[in-house]
C-alpha cells in the first residue's frame, strides 16, 4: 500500500511513522521544512490533564471581556468573513455543558496512551528531547487558582489518572524556586511531561528516512489529485481546509506566539502554566526557556508581531522570581488548527475513496500526535474506525 501524507508537522510525521512501521510505503510532502509549522515553537507539553475542549460554558463571554485588556491573550481580526461566523456559531453551539463534557471524555480517552506512545517512539529509535518533571499551574489570585483546579478535577472525573494536588504558594515555591512571592497557590500534576517539539519532528523525519520512508521538503501539494498513491492523508494543519475544500468543516487558525531565550536567574524546573497570564513555559536543554501563549484569530496569517511577543514576556513577569532573557534564540508565531467544536478531525473523508484527514488538534497536537498516527494507520490499513475515533470523525459536521 502506497500512502502520501500531506504535511510534515508532528501529526503528519506521526501518521507516516505509524504507517511505515506497519509496513506501508510512505511519502511525506512538506511545503517548507518539516516541523516548521505550528509544531515548531510551542511548549511541547504532553498534557492529558489539559484535555478540556476550548468551547466550554461561559468561555465566549469571558474571552470577549478579556479582549479589553492591553495584553489580552485573545485578539480577533475585524476582517474575518462568513466562514468565521460559521465557525463562531459552531463554537457557541459546542459550548454547552453536555457537549463540553462529551468532548472532554473523548479527548481524555485519546490521551490515555500519550506517555506510552512517546516511550514507544524512543524504543523504536526516534531521538528527541524529553522531560518528565511534571506540570505546575501557578496562580496569583484565588479565581486564577480555582479555574485550573476545577479544570484538572473535571479531567479526573472524565478519566484522567493524574494525580493532581492543589498546593499553597509556599509549597509551589518549594517545588519550583523559579516562582515569585506573588504566587498564592498552584495545581501540581507530577506525571505530565514535555518534549522539545522541534526535536520530535526532526527525530521522526530522520527515523523515516533511515527506515525506508520518504520525506520530501519544499514540496507543496497544489491538488490532492496530483498525488500517485493508494491512500492520501491530509495533515496540513491550519492549511488543511484549503486542500480539502473549505466547506468540509469549519476550522480557524488560532495564532500563538513564543519566545525562546538563554536566561539568567532561576529557571523553572517544571512545565509551568501561569494562570492569569495564560502563558506556559518550558525549560529546555542548554538553559533555554520558552514562554508561549496568545490566541489570535486572524485567519491564515503567520506574521510575527513584536508587540504580542512583548505581551507574553510581560504576562510572565509577576510569576517568575528573577528570570531575565539573555540571548534570544527564537521568536515565533504558529497557527493552531481549530475546528469550531475544539476537537480534532481524524479519519476517512466520505465520498472520496482513499482520502483521510488528521488535523484540528488545536492546543493538543504534541500530546495527541502519536496516537493520531496509530489510529490513522489502523483506519487505512485495517479499514476500520476504532471506537475511540468515533467522536472525531468528519461526519459530525454534516
Ligand atoms: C503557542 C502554542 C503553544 C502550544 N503548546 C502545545 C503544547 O504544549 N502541547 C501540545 O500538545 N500542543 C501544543 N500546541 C499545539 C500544537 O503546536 C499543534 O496542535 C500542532 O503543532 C499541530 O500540528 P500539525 O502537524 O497538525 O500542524 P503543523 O505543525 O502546522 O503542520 C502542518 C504542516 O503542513 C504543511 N503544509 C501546509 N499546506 C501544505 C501543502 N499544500 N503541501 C505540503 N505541505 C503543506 C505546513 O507547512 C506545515 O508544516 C501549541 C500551539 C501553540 C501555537
Amino acid at each position: 500500500m502506497r500512502v502520501a501524507v500531506v504535511g510534515g508537522g508532528v501529526v503528519g510525521l506521526s501518521c507516516a511513522f505509524a504507517l511505515r512501521r506497519a509496513g506501508a510505503e510512505v511519502t511525506v510532502y512538506e511545503r517548507g521544512r518539516v516541523g516548521e509549522g505550528c509544531s515548531r515553537g510551542n511548549t511541547g507539553w504532553i498534557c492529558p490533564g489539559l484535555s478540556a475542549p476550548l468551547p466550554a460554558p461561559g468561555v465566549m463571554g469571558g474571552a470577549l471581556r478579556g479582549m479589553l485588556h492591553r495584553d489580552s491573550p485573545l485578539v480577533i481580526s475585524p476582517l474575518l468573513g462568513p466562514s468565521f461566523l460559521r465557525w463562531s456559531w459552531g463554537f457557541w453551539r459546542a459550548s454547552t455543558r453536555e457537549r463540553y463534557r462529551a468532548g472532554l471524555e473523548a479527548t481524555v480517552a485519546l490521551t490515555k496512551s500519550a506517555f506510552a506512545n512517546y516511550d514507544e517512539l524512543r524504543a523504536a529509535g526516534v531521538e528527541f528531547e524529553l522531560h518528565s518533571t511534571g506540570m505546575l499551574v501557578a496562580a496569583l489570585t484565588e479565581p486564577g487558582l480555582d479555574e485550573y483546579a476545577a479544570m484538572l478535577s473535571e479531567a479526573e472525573e472524565a478519566g484522567y489518572e493524574g494525580p493532581v494536588r492543589v498546593i499553597s504558594g509556599d509549597e509551589a515555591r518549594e517545588l519550583d524556586p523559579a516562582l515569585s512571592e506573588a504566587v498564592i497557590g498552584g495545581v501540581h500534576a507530577p506525571s505530565e511531561r514535555y518534549v522539545r517539539p522541534e526535536s520530535v519532528s526532526n527525530g521522526l523525519a530522520a527515523w523515516l528516512r533511515a527506515n525506508g520512508g520518504e520525506v520530501e521538503e519544499n514540496a507543496a501539494v497544489e491538488s490532492l489529485d496530483d498525488l500517485e498513491a493508494d491512500a492520501v492523508v491530509v495533515a496540513a494543519g491550519a492549511w488543511s481546509g484549503e486542500l480539502l475544500g473549505e466547506s468540509r468543516f469549519p476550522m480557524e487558525a488560532a495564532k500563538g506566539y513564543s519566545i525562546t531565550a538563554t536566561s539568567s536567574g532561576t529557571l523553572p524546573k517544571h512545565a509551568l502554566y501561569l494562570s492569569e497570564g495564560k502563558v506556559g513555559t518550558s525549560t529546555f536543554d542548554g538553559d533555554l526557556l520558552r514562554i508561549a501563549g496568545i490566541f489570535d484569530l486572524m485567519g491564515i496569517d503567520e506574521t510575527l508581531k513584536p508587540k504580542r511577543i512583548d505581551a507574553i514576556v510581560r504576562s510572565s513577569a509577576a510569576f517568575l522570581k528573577d528570570w531575565v532573557p539573555n540571548e534570544i534564540e527564537l521568536e515565533w508565531a504558529g497557527l493552531r488548527p481549530y475546528p469550531s467544536d475544539g476537537l480534532p478531525v481524524i479519519g476517512s473523508v466520505p465520498g472520496r475513496e482513499g482520502l483521510y484527514v488528521a488535523t484540528g488538534h488545536g492546543r493538543m497536537g504534541i500530546t495527541l500526535g502519536p496516537i493520531t498516527g496509530k489510529l490513522v494507520a489502523r483506519v487505512i490499513l485495517e479499514n476500520e474506525t476504532p471506537r475511540e475515533l468515533e467522536p472525531f470523525r468528519i461526519e459530525r459536521f454534516a
